[in-house]
């Protein structure tokens, strides 16, 4: 608390981060990073920008980023707004899309940092209750709102809607922003993207940090009508008008267009996610059935919190999320087959001993 802050920093209650351990021998299961490196065309591509050309400034409107991603779904750059991360491109929406006086709706559970950019604007949000068996129901978004936002698949059970369930929602909103956020889209789910040149009110966010395994370049990117994609750029353009450097260009671009190293990674997710959920149910896991590079699971009589306790005794992390919905579920990422095969044994061990 200081004196100097303004009151609208008091009120906040930013997001925090999952864990990024300063140590490198521990199976990372935490914050559904990409078990595998990303695409050896990007990490060629980052090296050749990596020239006396940093000094320039880069391309304020990454073009030929926003070409490549465009290229993929038969749509035009001018469908497409690239940001540092899509924590970033989110935000920017929530701020330039979403405040029509009504609430912003949201699932309960869903991406935390969504009540967070909420905060940080200003904007009131209702949450709406998953249904007991952690699915969104689209029928209980029949409320005035100002804009829609559902994570597809959801963050952090990992079950996704169907495309034609999205596109219900974007026809009894039609002027309403219905925002996708596709971060884990690719492991499994349909993509709402074919649906924006029929609804004009349908924004789709995606990003680089999970199925292209580039977080750490943080890149993202939404998909709309181009009269979104303006306000979108408005918003970047009066906070920080070259928020992907050239290395992250560079590497992105690359990545988009390696479509066989990309296609290669997700398939290898996918098989250990299915072998993981069978061992952890075997195990006497709940485990929701996931679209997801992570997997959200629950034990019938073994205490989550402890359970993550134990796993970080044998040098495993996995997200255990507080709170009423979410303190009984273990959020587990999906790693390679032989760390997904040591938290299976881990935990075999775990649950069998008499706590
Ligand atoms: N949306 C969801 C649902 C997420 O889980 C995440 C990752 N924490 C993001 C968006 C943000 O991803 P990034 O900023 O790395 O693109």
């Amino acid at each position: 608390m200081s004196r100097f802050w303004s009151p609208l920093v008091h009120r906040l209650t930013p997001y925090v981060p999952g864990e990024q351990p300063k140590i490198t021998n521990i199976v990372k299961l935490n914050t559904n990073e990409s078990p595998y490196g990303p695409s050896p065309m990007a990490i060629a591509a980052i090296r050749e920008a990596t020239d006396d050309t940093l000094r320039l400034y880069p391309d304020p409107e990454s073009l030929a980023l926003r070409e490549a991603i465009a290229a993929r779904h038969g749509l035009t750059a001018r469908h497409v707004f690239v940001g540092n991360g899509s924590d970033e491109v989110l935000a920017h929406a929530f701020q330039a899309l979403f405040s029509h006086g009504d609430p912003i709706l949201f699932p309960d559970v869903t991406y935390s940092f969504y009540p967070v950019y909420c905060g940080l604007y200003g904007l009131p949000f209702q949450t709406v209750p998953l249904d007991a068996s952690m699915r969104i129901r689209p029928e209980d978004y029949a409320l005035p709102n100002s804009g829609i936002v559902i994570a597809n698949p959801n963050a952090p059970t990992g079950i996704a809607l169907s495309r034609g369930d999205i596109e219900n929602l974007l026809a009894s909103h039609p002027d309403r922003v219905v925002l996708i956020d596709e971060a884990y889209v690719d492991f499994g789910a349909d993509s709402a993207i074919p649906l924006i040149e029929r609804h004009p009110n349908l924004l789709v966010v995606q990003t680089l940090s999970k199925s292209r395994a580039l977080a750490g370049l943080r890149v993202g990117f939404a998909l709309g009508n181009p009269d979104l994609i303006e306000a979108l750029v408005r918003v970047k353009d009066s906070f920080n008008s070259y928020p992907l450097d050239r290395l992250a260009q560079a590497g992105a671009q690359a990545a988009i267009e390696d479509e066989a190293w990309f296609r290669d990674s997700v398939a290898k997710v996918m098989a250990t996610r299915a072998s993981l959920s069978s061992a952890l149910t075997k195990l006497g896991f709940e485990v929701l059935p996931s679209c997801a590079n992570f997997v959200y699971v629950r034990h019938a009589d073994r205490d989550a919190a402890m359970v993550a306790a134990a796993l970080r005794e044998r040098a495993i992390i996995v997200r255990h999320l507080k709170g009423p919905r979410t303190s009984s579920w273990l959020r587990v990422t999906i790693g390679t087959a032989p760390q997904c095969a040591a938290l299976a044994d881990a935990l075999g061990t775990i649950v069998r001993r008499n706590t």
